[in-house]
């Protein structure tokens, strides 16, 4: 199907990193009645096109959810309580409450007359048995189950992705489901305690180079694996996705493994700078390697994300660095 650029399309989590970057797109690609929620206040939304009818408010209220899709025909669901390892493997609690959002919207869309909802899942559903080596088997949509994912936020996703499932099954709302895996980019949390790997790194680099500083601190040895997605591609195929026919979730992951000590090395590169490493080995970790297998998402789209990760964490550096730069000299 083709979205109607007439017709409403919701985005919730609004403010953050990925809904800020796809409200811009869908802006950029000719819709015309883009509505954006999210709790916190619109000051503080990443990205916040004038077209785009903004709202603040919390989703894990009924009422609020309901009137977020009133009137809506499409729905993507980014909303969540969430951010890196230092984030979710300490907020276990708060991460599992994300679980009203969903609920709420799903019972919001049941009830409305929503053509199509989204939802994003995580790599973090993935059962932790497949990823306890740096020298990873990508994972596939099938290695979810038998399920063990990661503690708190990864349940809460999975279980989440059974309510999508269900709500469709049962009561006709058509959902769709993509495990993103690692998105990283511009325009999105880059310090305060939320912020993924990508972006704290770049950050530490840009500050190193800023202040003149000759070390970095790494968490964990270094030698754990992961592939990061550059934003672009998480729009390209969040838009497949919503508005395909698979209805199984599907990998949205770059398949380009690096470790982090590799990671370092090319934000280093980009930043022409070179630190000496102190590894954290108590720090927040998470699993040991992981990896997006796209065979499947390959199969049904003939898609898969593409952008290097070098060209990406160049963009992202970049706009790092300058944010870093303006709050130091401010
Ligand atoms: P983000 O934290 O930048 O954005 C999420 C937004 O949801 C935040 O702006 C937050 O204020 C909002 N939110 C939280 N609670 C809310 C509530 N009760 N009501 C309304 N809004 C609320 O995160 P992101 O990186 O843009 O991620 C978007 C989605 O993708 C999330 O569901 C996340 O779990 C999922 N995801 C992201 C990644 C990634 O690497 N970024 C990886 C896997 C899955």
């Amino acid at each position: 199907m083709q979205l109607d650029k007439e017709s409403t399309i919701l985005v919730t989590g609004a403010g953050g990193f990925i809904g800020g970057h796809l409200m811009a797109e869908l802006i950029r690609s000719g819709h015309q009645s883009v509505r954006g929620v999210d709790i916190k206040p619109l000051e503080e939304w990443y990205q916040l096109p004038s077209q785009v009818e903004a709202i603040q408010s919390d989703l894990s209220l009924i009422d609020a959810a309901n009137q977020a899709v009133s009137g809506v025909r499409y729905v993507v669901n980014l909303a969540a309580d969430m951010g890196g390892m230092g984030f979710i493997e300490n907020n276990k609690a708060l991460c599992m409450l994300t679980v009203l959002i969903n609920t709420n919207l799903l019972q919001a869309a049941r009830h409305g007359e929503v053509e199509r909802y989204f939802y994003s899942s995580s790599a973090c559903v993935y059962a932790s048995e497949h990823q306890t080596k740096t020298d990873v088997t990508a994972l596939k949509e099938s290695d979810a189950y038998p399920a063990m994912p990661e503690d708190g936020y990864g349940w809460e996703k999975l279980f989440s992705e059974r309510m999508c499932r269900h709500f469709r099954e049962d009561f006709g709302v058509a959902t769709r489901i993509a495990r993103y895996h690692n998105i990283y980019g511009p325009e999105g949390t880059w310090q305060g305690g939320r912020e993924k790997a990508p972006a704290a790194i770049c950050r530490k680099v840009a500050e190193a180079k800023l202040t003149d500083r000759k070390d970095i601190e790494i968490w964990g040895d270094g030698l754990q694996t992961r592939s990061f997605t550059y934003i672009d591609d998480c729009l390209k195929g969040t838009l497949l996705l919503l508005t395909g026919d698979y209805v199984e979730p599907l990998n949205v992951g770059s398949a380009e493994l690096v470790s982090i000590n590799q990671l370092v090395d090319i934000v280093e590169e980009i930043g022409a700078v070179s630190l000496e490493r102190h590894y954290d080995l108590d720090a927040p970790k998470g699993v040991r390697g992981r990896n997006s297998d796209n065979t499947l998402i390959q199969e049904v789209f003939g898609w898969q994300p593409s952008t290097h990760l070098r060209d990406g964490l160049e963009v992202t550096y970049r706009w790092v660095y300058d944010q870093l730069a303006a709050q130091l000299s401010a």
